[in-house]
Formats: C-alpha cells, sequence, structure tokens
C-alpha cells in the first residue's frame, strides 16, 4: 500500500534519526538550526495529553531551543517563499499556454509514485523545491552568509509530519552549489512529530508547562497562507491568494476558497482570473490521488491546476504525526490550521516582509537565476528500474 511509497527502502535498519539528533544536540560541536513544518505545532501536544486541535507553537519553539537548538525557523516561512515561486511559475504557464495541468510539488510521497508509476506527467510537476528544502537551501546560503559561518558549520534539522521527508533531503538534484564549487545536501536530518516528542520525553522537558518562545528571524516570520499548507487544499489556496492579486492586480475579495476545503478525498473547482476560467482539483491519500491522476490520463477529465498530497488530510495525517484513536482528529487538526490562518495579520504569502526582504538582498526575484539554482529543482523517471527490480 501507501508505505511503498512513504517508508525510505531499509530505514528501519539504519540508526534512527532521532538517535543521531539526540548525539548532536549532546555533542554541541555545530550550529543546530531546526524549521518546523505547518502541521506539527497542531499535533505535537497530542503527545503530552493537550486536547487534539490545540495550537502549541509557541510550546514547540521553546521545545526546541531546550534541546539545544540555536535556531529555530519556521518552515511556514519557506511555504511562503515556495509560493513565490510556484505562484510565478503557474503565472508564466498561463501565459504561454502550458504545460497544463500543472501539479504542486512539496509532497514527496507524491514525487515518488510520480517518478514510479506516472512519469509522464514528470513535465507538469512544478519545479519547485518542497517548503522544507527551500529553507535548509536559504539556511545554508543566504543565513549563513548573515551570521558569517561556513554552510558546513550548520547541521540544519528538520521536524516534519513525515516519512517521506527522510528521503527527499537524500535526493541528488536536490544539492546546491555553494559559491567555491562545493555542493551540499540542504537539509541533514529529518526527525519526526513522534520523534521529536520522543527527545522531549527523554530530556525530561514538562512541555505542556513550557512557556511560549518565538521563532528567530529573520526566517522565522510567516503569513496564514504558509500555515495552511498543513491541510489538504491549503497550497492551492494560498497559491489562488497570491496569483489572483498579481495578476489582477486587485485585492481578493474574500480570501476563504471554501471549494477547496474540507476533507473530500477529490475536490474540483473553478477559479474566475480577469474572465479566464481556471479549472482546479485538490487530491489526498494515495487511492484519490491514482483515481484522480488515472481520469487525466484517460482524458476523463481536465484540469489546469491541481495539489496533490499523499496523506490522507495531507501532512495533518501524516505519517509521522502522534497515533490516535479520535475519529475525528484529522478534522481538529485541520481547525487548529485555519485557525492561525483567521489569526494571522499578514494572510498572503507576497506580503510576508521577510520573504520581500530576502528577495530584495539575496534572490532578487521570484524564478531570477539564483533563485533557480537554489529552490528549483527536476524529477527523473524510475519506473523502467522499477520494472527490471521487479523482474
Ligand atoms: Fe509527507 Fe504525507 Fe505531507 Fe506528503 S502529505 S508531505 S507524504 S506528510
Amino acid at each position: 500500500g501507501q508505505c511503498a511509497y512513504l517508508c525510505p527502502v531499509g530505514a528501519i535498519y539504519e540508526t534512527p534519526d532521532w538517535k543521531k539528533v539526540l548525539k548532536l544536540i549532546e555533542r554541541k560541536e555545530k550550529i543546530l538550526v531546526a524549521q518546523t513544518a505547518p502541521s506539527v505545532r497542531v499535533a505535537i501536544g497530542e503527545e503530552f495529553g493537550m486536547e487534539p486541535g490545540s495550537v502549541s507553537t509557541g510550546k514547540m519553539v521553546a521545545s526546541l531551543k531546550k534541546l539545544g537548538f540555536d535556531y529555530v525557523f519556521d518552515t511556514n516561512f519557506a511555504a511562503d517563499l515556495t509560493i513565490m515561486e510556484e505562484g510565478t511559475e503557474l503565472i508564466g504557464r498561463l501565459k504561454e499556454g502550458g504545460p497544463f495541468p500543472m501539479f504542486t510539488s512539496c509532497c514527496p510521497g507524491w514525487i515518488n509514485l510520480l517518478e514510479k508509476e506516472y512519469p509522464e506527467f514528470i513535465p507538469n510537476v512544478s519545479s519547485a523545491k518542497s517548503p522544507q528544502q527551500m529553507m535548509s537551501s536559504v539556511v545554508k546560503t543566504y543565513f549563513a552568509k548573515k551570521i558569517g559561518v561556513d554552510p558546513e558549520d550548520i547541521v540544519m534539522v528538520s521536524v516534519m509530519p513525515c516519512t517521506a521527508k527522510k528521503d527527499e533531503i537524500k535526493r541528488p538534484q536536490q544539492k546546491i552549489k555553494l559559491e567555491d564549487g562545493r555542493e551540499i545536501q540542504p537539509t541533514d536530518y529529518v526527525i519526526t512529530t513522534r520523534e521529536l516528542a520522543k527527545l522531549i520525553k527523554i530530556k525530561e522537558i514538562n512541555f505542556a508547562g513550557l512557556k511560549d518562545e518565538e521563532f528567530d528571524n529573520p526566517l522565522g516570520t510567516s503569513t496564514g497562507a504558509g500555515a495552511i499548507f498543513g491541510v489538504t487544499g491549503g497550497v492551492m489556496e494560498a497559491a489562488l491568494r497570491t496569483a489572483y492579486e498579481i495578476i489582477t492586480n486587485k485585492q481578493l475579495p474574500k480570501l476563504e476558497f471554501d471549494d477547496v476545503r474540507g476533507l473530500n478525498g477529490i475536490k474540483e473547482a473553478e477559479i474566475d482570473i480577469e474572465g479566464k476560467k481556471i479549472k482546479i482539483a485538490i487530491a489526498h491519500g494515495t487511492a484519490n490521488v491514482k483515481k484522480l491522476l488515472d481520469d487525466i490520463r484517460d482524458g476523463r477529465r481536465y484540469y489546469d491546476f491541481i495539489e496533490i498530497m499523499a496523506c490522507p488530510g495531507g501532512c495533518i495525517g501524516g505519517g509521522g504525526q502522534p497515533k490516535s484513536l479520535d475519529p475525528e482528529i484529522l478534522k481538529k487538526r485541520a481547525m487548529a490550521i485555519y485557525s492561525i490562518d483567521e489569526l494571522s495579520t499578514l494572510r498572503r504569502s507576497h506580503e510576508n516582509p521577510d520573504v520581500q526582504k530576502l528577495y530584495e538582498e539575496f534572490l532578487e526575484k521570484p524564478y531570477s537565476h539564483i533563485a533557480h539554482e537554489l529552490l528549483h529543482t527536476h524529477y527523473t523517471d524510475r519506473s523502467v528500474k522499477n520494472k527490471v527490480a521487479a523482474e
């Protein structure tokens, strides 16, 4: 089933990543930087007896600081950055007439399925790296320069809801090239939400009693659009908020796209942008994703822009999240995510002041040469190899 796509082969025989990270924080030889995905903050509290659906962003940041991380950044910042790159790509394709449908690219569970079973859609998938990989690429270049250290003196640890993120970081085409020619892997370790909870327990930190702390700057600022990446339909909604306003030069009358919300397996809608109707679809959970892809391949459906997430509910339902017996758990986590968006002062990715500053000081503009080098990737057809291996 799904696990074949989500779990890197052999990972169970290796030292678990939480043990490697435990060693790192005990040795403290390097600069330790953490980032936390949008869906971790709405689930980690469950490991410490908090009500499902609690938002524990401040405690999560405080726990990472207590564990010994020097900087804690927000993957939500990088989600805003992803929208700038992916939104620009969508606008470009709308001008140039394709290729359509365009697919989102931030879920490595989906990328594995694409390369192994649906390679014909490779040209349709956005080249934007996932937020985790954008964050790490920016930390080891822009941020390393800012604090005046060698990128290889930084250890980048991601806290993710996801086991597929563990093999995403090892993909050779995700490497970044430094000015002196060295090629490095942007992210060093991925631990899941459950693994972070384990570390907090081992170090006997009283999570529920922690005082809230803030993310570090400048890579800790985010908008509500970045927050909703953690739930099915969120990347689509965030992209539409930005693409609509950039194309039309007008503010959206209503920021919430109700058609893309909720837990239906396949959702679809039509958005009118300056008289052009854009057909969108969203699928989550492998069975729904395959059904949608088969329908498109066989010409039964047509769309312009599609969001795909391998896990049910999107990342809130990721394989690395706390296990729950609550039948309403996905709904509760989703509501928590939408509440973060509603309470945000800034709710559109292009309004993130630190993302704007990052472009001004370093990346120039979305899709610039340097943005392309650092923030984009490509995919390879792994379907043939798969067949040979199976014979
Ligand atoms: Fe990982 Fe699942 Fe989220 Fe995809 S949907 S990024 S596999 S947690």
